[in-house]
C-alpha cells in the first residue's frame, strides 16, 4: 500500500503551503495559495495532477494566488462557505463537521476561528495530518484578529484532542521567535528547552520546522499549556479558566 505523500512548500517571505498526494488514485490537493508560482513548479516537478485547492482563511497571504492556480491547473476550491464573500469563488462552501474525500482519503473540517472569524483546519486522519495555518502553529498560535482568547482556546483545545501523532502543518515559519517567547513563559521546562536546540540547528541549516508533532506541542507550546496550573501560577493566574491565562500568555506575545 502506498503512503500518502505531503510536500511543503515555501511562499512568499515566511509562508508555507502544502501538497497532499494520494497515489492510489493521483488525487493531489493544495493547502493554500499564498502565490501560485511556486506551486505551479512542484506540481510540474513531480508530474502531479491538481484536483483539489483547499483554503483555510480569507487572508491575503493564504488567498492570493488562488485564482491563478486554479486557471492554470484547474482543481475544485473549497472554503468556508460562512466567509465566501470574502474568499475567492468557491465551488464547495463547508463548514465544521464537514467531510469530503480526495481520493481515498478522508477530510475532516474543523472550525477553528480566532484569529480570524471562518478560520478552518483541515484533519487528514489517513496521513496522520491536520492543516492548521494561523491557528494552532509551531510553538505559537495566530494573533486574534478576530476572535476572543475564549475563541481561540477552544480552537486550540479541538486541535489538541486530534491523535498526538498528528503532524501539525501550520501556515508559517515563525518558529524561532516563537521560541524565544516560549522560554519567557515555561523556562524550566526540559523538552521545551531540548526544542529550541533543535530549532535552532534547523534554522541555522535553513530547514523548515514545520510541520511538527502534535505530542511534541502538547508538550512544549505555551499556547496549548495554558491550563496547566504551574503555569497559570507563574502567570499569577491560578484557579483562573484556562481561557483567561491563555489570554495572558496571548496578550504578552504581542507585547514581546
Ligand atoms: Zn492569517
Ligand atoms: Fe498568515
Amino acid at each position: 500500500m502506498s503512503e500518502p505523500q505531503i510536500v511543503t512548500i515555501p511562499c512568499l517571505s515566511d509562508n508555507y503551503a502544502f501538497l497532499l498526494h494520494d497515489p492510489a488514485t493521483g488525487s493531489t490537493a493544495v493547502i493554500d495559495v499564498p502565490d501560485h508560482e511556486p506551486i505551479i513548479a512542484e506540481l510540474d516537478a513531480r508530474g502531479w495532477n491538481l484536483t483539489h485547492i483547499l483554503i483555510t482563511h480569507h487572508h491575503w497571504d493564504h488567498v492570493q494566488g488562488v485564482d491563478q492556480l486554479k486557471a492554470a491547473k484547474g482543481g475544485t476550491v473549497f472554503g468556508c462557505g460562512a466567509d465566501a464573500n470574502r474568499l475567492p469563488a468557491l465551488d464547495v462552501r463547508l463548514a465544521e463537521g464537514d467531510r469530503f474525500e480526495i481520493g481515498d482519503l478522508t477530510v475532516e473540517v474543523l472550525d477553528v476561528s480566532g484569529h480570524c472569524d471562518n478560520h478552518l483546519a483541515f484533519v487528514v486522519p489517513g496521513a496522520k495530518a491536520a492543516f492548521t495555518a494561523d491557528s494552532l502553529m509551531a510553538l505559537g498560535c495566530g494573533r486574534l484578529f478576530e476572535g476572543t482568547p475564549e475563541q481561540m482556546w477552544q480552537s486550540l483545545s479541538k486541535l489538541a484532542a486530534l491523535p498526538p501523532e498528528t503532524m501539525i502543518y501550520s501556515g508559517h515559519e515563525y518558529t524561532a521567535s516563537n521560541a524565544r517567547f516560549a522560554a519567557t513563559i515555561d523556562p524550566d521546562n526540559p523538552d521545551l528547552i531540548s526544542r529550541i536546540a533543535e530549532i535552532d540547528k534547523a534554522r541555522a541549516a535553513d530547514q523548515p520546522t514545520v510541520p511538527s508533532n502534535l505530542a511534541v506541542e502538547l508538550a512544549t507550546n505555551p499556547f496549548l499549556r495554558a491550563d496547566e496550573p504551574d503555569i497559570a501560577a507563574s502567570l499569577g493566574l491560578s484557579d483562573a479558566p484556562a481561557s483567561r491565562v491563555f489570554a495572558e500568555i496571548r496578550a504578552r506575545k504581542d507585547k514581546f
